[in-house]
């Protein structure tokens, strides 16, 4: 007999229907004898619905009220999916996030859990019920309501588990688990069984969204086994853990990609102690934030090039602050690109199999494709090319690293 923690989506829960279908789920893993802590989202579209509400009244609504209209989302799920357990002889209790309590600080749209209270939980687990938990909200030292940010619910899900030391945290979602990439850009894309934290750490930020960032962050720290999988269709899902040997043997996880990028470059600086402080200070202090940095020094050593990327949005804003510090740095020239694309190999086998970036490069080179920028981390290799040759880069890679295949990967 397991504790297990289920979480379920806002399409999962998007009406009554799939609200009685997450029942019998639910039923039939409580019937296995195992104790059962649910999370669920607001029904999907919900958040959405209730934030336009509030910009009717304000258009920048307050904080603190804008929570406590979106905490109601999920007050609503949780309570229609109590009814529909017990309606088919499954005792449950619903509790909001303020009623467990959860509670956390006072940062109102991102707030961050400090300590759950698993008393009121336990008894109702030993009572034999299932317990039901509003994803997404708590209360902070002075009683008022919080939210966790949108997506937060995963966040819930994986600080009870931990709070209540489960066996596995469950995410219930619309796809059946974590993909080697995006099977929209290559249909050979292969369901993992497992991935590590760090490794779906750099899948998600990279813009494999599966689940909220901050949830695998905590389901890492905490060691909280943590499985992505299907509410629709059966099947095991991905396991995201801790790297075991078995892990050890998988060399490649996966591709993520990202479209959202722009570079710019700053050409002929003279060359002295403090020219990047001098270039990227003013980028930080506007609150930009810079992705991948490489200078170049001139054969003669007396001016440098530096050229780094920020998301495609900021790219406007980052070359206007250039220009206006052109003067003062003493560069030649400042050019920028924002039709690029960031292409990243992630796997934790890279720290020990020699000879995956050159295998990378040279898959790329073959297609003709130009590599503008490189960077690399313990388990990642990321590539700057011309946004055109994103999904060509992508079907490359993959097929280069047979990701298919899974006697080779995993
Ligand atoms: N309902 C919230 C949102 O839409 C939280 C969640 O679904 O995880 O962001
Ligand atoms: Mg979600």
């Amino acid at each position: 007999m397991a504790l297990i923690v289920q979480k379920y989506g806002g399409t999962s829960v998007a009406n009554p229907e799939r609200i009685q279908a997450v029942a019998t789920k639910v039923k039939s893993a409580r019937d296995q004898h195992h104790d059962i802590v649910v999370v669920v989202s607001a029904m999907a579209g919900e958040t959405n619905r209730l934030i336009e509400l509030a910009k009717t009244m304000q258009p920048c609504p307050r904080p603190r009220e804008l929570d406590v209209i979106m905490a109601t989302g999920e007050q609503v799920t949780i309570a229609l999916l109590a009814l529909a357990l017990e309606h088919i002889n499954c005792p449950a209790c619903s509790y909001t996030g303020f009623q467990v309590p959860i509670t956390t600080d006072s940062a109102y749209g991102k707030a961050r859990i400090k300590d759950i209270a698993v008393a009121k939980m336990r008894a109702d687990l030993a009572a034999g019920k299932v317990v039901i938990v509003a994803g997404f909200q708590g209360i902070d030292a002075l009683g008022n309501i919080t939210t966790l940010g949108r997506g937060g619910s995963d966040t819930t899900g994986v600080a009870l588990a931990a709070a209540l030391k489960a066996d596995e945290c469950q995410i219930y979602t619309d796809v059946d688990g974590v993909y080697t990439t995006d099977p929209r850009i290559e249909p050979r894309a292969r369901r993992l069984d497992r991935i590590t934290f760090e490794e779906m750490l750099e899948m998600a930020s990279l813009g494999s969204k599966v689940l909220q960032i901050r949830s695998v962050e905590f389901a890492g720290k905490y060691n909280v086994p943590l499985r992505v999988l299907s509410s629709f269709t059966p099947g095991p899902g991905t396991l995201i853990t801790l790297e075991d040997q078995q892990v050890e043997e998988v060399r490649i996880a996966g591709i993520a990609f990202s479209r959202d990028e722009a570079k710019l470059t700053v050409l002929g600086v003279p060359d002295r102690p403090g020219v990047a402080y001098g270039i990227l200070g003013p980028i930080a202090a506007a609150n930009i934030e810079v992705d991948m940095i490489v200078q170049n020094i001139a054969p003669d050593g007396s001016t440098t090039d530096l050229t780094f990327t920020v998301h495609r949005n900021d790219y406007q804003r980052a070359f206007e602050i250039l220009q206006a510090n052109a003067n003062k740095l003493g560069s030649r020239e400042i050019s920028g690109d924002n039709r690029i694309a960031k292409l990243s190999l992630v796997g934790v086998g890279m720290r020990s199999h020699a000879g995956i970036a050159a295998k990378m490069f040279a898959s790329l080179a073959k297609e003709g494709i130009n590599i503008r920028m490189i960077s690399t981390s313990e388990i990642k290799i990321s590539v700057v090319v011309d946004e055109k040759y994103l999904e060509l880069g992508v079907r490359t890679l993959h097929d280069a690293f047979e990701l298919d295949r899974q006697d080779v990967n995993n």
